[in-house]
């Protein structure tokens, strides 16, 4: 064999292990959900257990849940996590999720929250009925986290829930590939984020919602989740370089977190090498 032609064998044999490696591993997919960027969602009894639309709500959430899962099953994942991202975290009944995903439910008492299951394992992280961050203009239920919080930057950078949520995924190297919720959190991710797929399902009038119907809304995220999964190698997860420092302001003051400072009405100051730490000092202040 002449030396191109080893070469060229070579190359064939390492391509075969490489796509060999991939189908034994499998793809999995991490979908974290939350309630207030549903389809239809417009007030906080609509996302409440007390409410009197609650159950419907629950059930769209489900079903935009289960078209995000029939998504990445199309796209080839093997397999799906999603984690029910909402208050108590106990907002999909499990008997209605597709029954080929894992669900995560229940609070998690960690530091990663919305996205706790995620690891280096995962290949993609989508988020389905997200919202935009406190003080974002025409938004539908724009918060962050809960609503004590006026703004929470790191370095500098003001942070949605999706941003924080992202830097958890690019920690374990999972690019964020697609987003659904309103216009705003569609704009405002994507600002942050790159040209992530996504999906808005509504948008701000007044303080109402005009929106898809549920089903035409699950039909475009199962697309939608479908063409982000097949192209997750396109985008990279979403890093800030480390150390840490974020600035937390809000509205009402809390105790400080050992270490954290006061810099000024409602605002604090904390820093640190480790994000997952940075997110235990915003959940302790805010
Ligand atoms: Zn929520």
């Amino acid at each position: 064999m002449t030396k191109l032609a080893i070469a060229a064998l070579v190359l064939v044999v390492a391509a075969g292990t490489t796509t060999a490696t991939r189908q034994t591993r499998g793809v999995k997919v991490f979908i974290s959900v939350d309630m207030e960027g549903l389809a239809g969602v417009v007030s906080g009894s609509d996302v409440s257990p007390t409410g009197p639309d609650y159950a419907h709500f629950r059930a769209i959430m489900a079903a935009e849940a289960s078209a995000a899962v029939d998504g990445a099953i199309r796209a080839g994942a093997t397999e799906v996590l999603v984690r029910d991202s909402h208050g108590a975290k106990q907002n999909i009944l499990p008997g209605d999720l597709d029954p080929r995903a894992r669900l995560l439910r229940g609070q998690s008492l960690g530091p990663k929250n919305m996205m706790e299951g995620i690891d280096k394992t995962f290949e993609a992280a989508v988020f389905i009925g997200y919202h935009a961050k406190a003080g974002t203009p025409n938004a539908i239920l724009e918060h962050t986290s809960n609503g004590n919080v006026i703004d929470f930057s790191v370095n500098g950078v003001s942070l949605p829930e999706g941003g924080y949520n992202a830097v958890v995924a690019g920690l374990a190297g999972v690019p964020v590939v697609f987003a659904s919720g309103d216009r705003a959190l569609v704009d405002q991710l994507r600002a942050l984020l790159g040209p992530i797929e996504a999906v808005a399902v509504k948008e701000e009038v007044g303080d109402a919602s005009n929106g898809l119907s549920p089903k035409q809304a699950q039909d475009e995220i199962r697309k939608g989740v479908e063409l982000a999964v097949r192209n997750r190698a396109k985008l990279k997860p979403f890093v800030i370089p480390g150390p840490y420092t974020m600035t937390l302001t809000v509205k009402q003051e809390r105790p400080l977190y050992k270490g954290a400072e006061r810099v000024g009405p409602g605002s604090s100051r904390f820093s640190s090498p480790d994000f997952l730490e940075i997110l235990n000092a915003f959940n302790a202040i805010k």
